[in-house]
């Protein structure tokens, strides 16, 4: 039998049923990652919600969708818990994967996932350069085909779903005009802005890396934004004090917050990176940490703390699709926020005894300036790729897709087929710390903000 629209009293029992499996998936990753649980165990939260992700229930909740965005967003849920389930298998086998695997080089084995800090902390450029390339090769050998397989069944899931493809579900999933105003944006941003980055960006290679915009490499990309001389300006012991600081000018006391959890314990597995768990909106937010001190921790301190704000001060009359789902935009809005203070003069200068803030500035907005461009052609490659009938047609698309971008898209933003096969291996990067590995919304991840 063909599904039916939800009636309103079924869409409420989603909704409520839906926002205990967001708050169940953030406990579960809070306890984990502050190493307060040893194990982590997502499946049985998956299977005692399962009913949220089938087929049919997909199907019929997007009967409901009707123009307004509270039903659009809980069909979108739906839809990526769908693709969540359908790929879990995927993503549990490329996790392990990537925590197995070592790459060898001159007698000496990095782990998989150290490879990017490897690259970032080593002042050879030939060894970055083998380095880069054999951890290609085991991207190439053992994870592409799971990746590719993803992708495949993602595809037939769509069309499972009644799409002619990723794309155009997302054209209903998402405000109308939504992906096409964001693409034209993104192109003219490129447009506007690559005299400005190559300039630069020219100067910040030839810098921290002795070489020219041109002939910079991917794997000299992680040496770029490495910098060590910063790390000393940046001390552990003063990040905690310069949140609740900047905060109280804001006119927020941190620790009398009676819905906001400080999570400041030293634990031995806990997550090296801050982390916001918004377990309630707005009732119940923590934000974990354990400081280490230097420029990312901070940046990522900061970014979280933004995180938590603005999940503490989320109305608790707004519904369930507005304080859990919606757009990222609008927190990752206040993460930015605060996360970019940190590359402030006034604020350094205020908070830090700082030497050269200006110097360290102008490295911040060149950083973020490369970071957003590298975005913008990526989001243009996507809408293509989303599109392809046959998506190893993609293969070298990346590095081509935005051929005045060229710095942006291919130069220093790796280049070629590889950087595109890569997909987000390349986290912990500045702009959002993490993000790509955990998946956000929805039951394919959970709604912590990292
Ligand atoms: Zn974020």
């Amino acid at each position: 039998m063909p599904p039916a629209p939800p009636s309103d009293r079924e869409l409420d029992a989603y909704r409520e049923q839906a926002d205990r499996f967001i708050a169940e998936l953030d406990e579960e990753f809070y306890l984990h990652y502050a190493g307060l649980k040893e194990t982590f165990d997502l499946a049985p939260i998956y299977e005692r919600h399962k009913n949220l992700t089938e087929l049919d229930q997909v199907k019929s909740i997007g009967l409901a969708v009707n123009g307004g965005a509270r039903v659009r967003e809980l069909w979108r849920f739906a839809c990526e818990g769908y693709f969540g389930e359908l790929t879990r298998d995927h993503a549990e086998k490329l996790a392990e994967l990537e925590s197995e695997l070592a790459v060898s080089v001159g007698g000496e084995e990095i782990p998989y996932r150290m490879v990017r800090p490897a690259l970032a902390n080593e002042p050879d450029r030939e060894k970055r350069r083998v380095l880069d390339e054999r951890a290609n090769d085991l991207l190439d050998e053992h994870m592409n085909p799971l990746h590719l397989d993803a992708a495949e069944r993602v595809q037939s899931g769509t069309r499972d779903l009644e799409f002619a493809n990723y794309l155009e579900l997302y054209r209903k999933a998402l405000p109308s005009s939504a992906l096409d105003d964001l693409a034209a944006q993104c192109r003219k941003f490129l447009d506007s802005t690559e005299r400005l980055y190559e300039e630069w960006a020219d100067k910040l290679f030839r810098t921290r890396v002795g070489v020219s915009l041109s002939e910079a490499e991917r794997w000299d990309v992680p040496r770029l934004f490495r910098a060590p001389e910063w790390d000393p300006m940046f001390p552990a012991d003063k990040m905690v004090p310069a949140l609740e600081g900047t905060l109280i000018d804001l006119g927020i006391d941190l620790s009398s917050q009676e819905n906001v959890t400080l999570d400041l314990e030293e634990r031995p597995n806990k997550s090296p990176r801050a982390f916001c768990a918004p377990i309630e909106v707005p009732d119940r937010v923590v934000l974990v940490i354990q400081p280490i001190g230097g420029p990312d921790d901070w940046r990522a301190l900061f970014h979280e703390g933004g995180h938590t704000e603005h999940f503490a001060h989320t109305s608790r009359d707004l519904s369930m699709e507005e304080k859990r789902l919606g757009d990222n935009a609008v927190t990752e809005g206040w993460a930015m926020l605060l996360q970019h203070l940190t590359d402030e003069p006034a604020w350094l200068t205020r908070r830090l005894d700082f030497p050269r803030p200006n110097e360290y500035a102008v490295e911040g907005a060149t950083g973020l300036l490369y970071f957003v461009r590298r975005y913008a052609a990526k989001i243009l490659y996507e809408l293509e790729f989303h599109a392809a009938e046959d998506v190893t047609t993609m293969r070298g698309r990346y590095a081509d897709r935005e051929p005045r971008g060229g710095l942006a898209a291919a130069r220093a933003l790796g280049r070629g087929p590889e950087d595109a096969r890569r997909g987000d291996a390349e986290g912990g990067h500045r702009l959002h710390p993490r993000d790509g590995g955990r998946g956000r919304k929805g039951p394919g991840g959970s709604s912590l903000s990292l």
